[in-house]
């Protein structure tokens, strides 16, 4: 079976913060995508973000070990936090998938409270664990999904990137299928969107790119009190797609980047890396 991938993006800085921490990756080739939410004073937020992303795309490129890339990504925010006093104590988030070797499973990597949400028949269900306290007192019965939601604690979290040498990773292992959407986002989308009006405008705008940008708008038009990232990865089967005759595999992925940073890149041969990107559009 051959899968296409079709990811749209969208981030914005909001409402009321005045520089975007989050950051966000595709890349085509490695089939790679992923969200990140940086924290930390100065400019710490966002340098940590992009050297998630950075060290994540050069680690997996190298060895195409999802969990390796992740905690590699972790050492390398951590060495530049305790090198450079201007950046001491930042983290970030860490949310990244890459389609498996199988081509039906999208592996999930996760560290902190972005989220990845898998959107199928018109349901939308949470994949990740937010690595958060208020996560932790839903689990334990403490609090409830209400009560988290406008408990003081809640942009506490348990576990990020870049804190300390080495980072749990959790991974999550999801069996895609043509018309399922996966979604990640950072906090800012989950923060001040509810899941039912997520949900809905994800079963009325096919374009994963308009949609995207529809999700981040929402949550604007709700306070934007944060940054916020969504990516879509759209999922369709596609035998019969010319683009997997670029290397002669009947397995070829294709993943069409519809996003406006692609435009310049979208000319280059299939089956060469065409896109990467550290997005930050304001
Ligand atoms: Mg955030």
């Amino acid at each position: 079976m051959t899968v296409r991938l079709t990811v749209g993006a969208a981030t914005d800085v909001g409402r009321v913060r005045d520089h975007n921490e989050d950051g966000y990756l595709i890349d085509d080739e490695l089939r790679l995508v992923a969200v990140a939410d940086g924290m930390g004073g100065h400019r710490g937020g966002e340098v940590a973000s992009a050297i998630a992303l950075e060290v994540l795309l050069a680690e997996f490129a190298e060895r195409h070990d999802l969990r390796g890339a992740v905690v590699a990504a972790n050492d390398a925010v951590y060495e530049r936090s305790i090198e450079d006093d201007a950046v001491r104590g930042m983290g970030t988030t860490l949310t990244t998938g890459v389609l498996g070797d199988d081509n039906e499973t999208l592996i999930i990597g996760h560290v902190g409270d972005s989220r990845a949400y898998l959107f199928r028949d018109g349901e939308l269900r949470r994949v990740t664990s937010d690595h958060s306290v208020v996560e932790e007192l839903i689990q334990a019965g403490e609090l409830t999904e209400e009560e988290a939601e406008s408990d003081p604690r809640r942009s506490q979290i348990t576990r990020a990137m870049g804190l300390e040498p080495g980072v749990e990773v959790d991974l999550y292992p999801v069996a895609v299928a043509g018309g399922d959407r996966v979604l990640l986002c950072s906090d800012g989308l989950n923060g001040m969107v509810r899941d039912d009006v997520i949900a809905e405008l994800l079963a009325a705008e096919p374009d994963p790119d308009r949609v995207a940008q529809q999700l981040v708008d929402a949550a604007n038009d709700a306070g934007g009190t944060d940054n916020t990232t969504v990516l879509i990865v759209d999922v369709t089967d596609d035998g019969a797609d010319s683009g997997g005759a670029a290397d002669g595999s009947a397995n070829t992925i294709v993943l069409d980047v519809s996003d406006d940073d692609a435009d310049a890149a979208a000319e280059a041969p299939r089956g060469k890396r065409r896109f990467g990107i550290f997005g930050r559009r304001r």
